[in-house]
């Protein structure tokens, strides 16, 4: 690989993705969205901020011409891969989907699966204390909640939230004992959370499943038709030293 690879990141995947095509002296570029005030940098040139949909990625892929491109970005950033599937097909650049897997239940979990956020806050309206772990982005959908809810986020949260909300700053990974301590001390009686997949963010499962809590999963969004999609950092480094720019 000569050329310049895009990377779509906001994901461990992608800074890893990033150090092994720079360990390789491949010409990487990143872009992030630009949310986290304090994003982990990757190796490499990186550029912040949206394209301004499909059609600002097209005009800026036909003045910036790449090798190829990994979206990378996280399994719940649907309007970026989507954008991206439609700006590779347009401009006829190369385009892999980097996608760890999801998540599945094992013995003992309670895992309540709904396919939105909207969905999520229907699922959990009995319950008295709720730990939203959705992200900050979003949280509009739990606002009519009544019942206690902690929020957990990098960032702090803009309103609309929910009228009886503790809010904790924190940035993972967290252990099983940092989240059965935060489970405990809240007195958590459901866990909400995105099907995020990977390790980094799966000690809260454990937790729950050891305090015997029910979780709600909001499903992923579904892929674009067509698009090539592979679950490891290794199956996307493939990828790209077999293309030929
Ligand atoms: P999204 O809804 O699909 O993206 C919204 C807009 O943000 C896109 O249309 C694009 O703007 C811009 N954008 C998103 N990712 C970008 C990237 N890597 N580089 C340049 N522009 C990007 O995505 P999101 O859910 O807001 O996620 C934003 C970022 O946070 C992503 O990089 C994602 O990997 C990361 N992240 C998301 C979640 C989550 O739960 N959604 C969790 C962890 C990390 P334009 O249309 O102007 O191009």
């Amino acid at each position: 690989m000569t050329g310049k690879v895009l990377i779509l990141g906001g994901t461990g995947e992608a800074r890893r993705l990033a150090e092994a095509l720079v360990a390789e002296d491949v010409e990487v570029l990143s872009t992030l969205a630009g949310r986290i005030a304090d994003p982990v940098l990757p190796p490499g040139e990186v550029r912040v901020g949206g394209f301004g949909g499909a059609a600002g990625l097209a005009a800026w892929l036909g003045a910036t011409p790449v090798a190829a491109a990994v979206d990378a970005t996280h399994p719940f950033a649907a309007t970026m891969t989507a954008s991206a599937a439609a700006a590779a097909e347009h401009t006829g650049t190369p385009l892999l989907r980097l996608q760890r897997p999801g998540w599945a239940p094992g013995p003992g979990d309670d895992w309540r699966w709904v396919d939105s956020l909207a969905g999520a806050a229907d699922a959990v309206a009995g319950f008295g204390s709720v730990f939203l772990t959705t992200g900050r982005q979003g949280l509009a959908a739990f606002a009519g909640l009544t019942a206690r809810c902690l929020v957990r986020s990098v960032d702090p949260p803009a309103p609309p939230l929910p009228g009886r909300t503790t809010v904790v700053l924190a940035r993972g990974p967290f252990t099983v004992e940092e989240e059965l301590a935060v489970m405990r001390q809240h007195g958590v009686e459901v866990l909400v959370t995105k099907d995020s997949g990977g390790a980094m963010t799966a000690a809260k499962l454990t937790a729950a499943r050891e305090l015997g809590l029910p979780v709600v999963l909001v499903r992923r969004p579904p892929l674009p038709a067509g698009l090539a999609v592979v679950g490891t950092v290794d199956e996307a480094l493939a990828w790209v030293r077999a293309q030929p720019g």
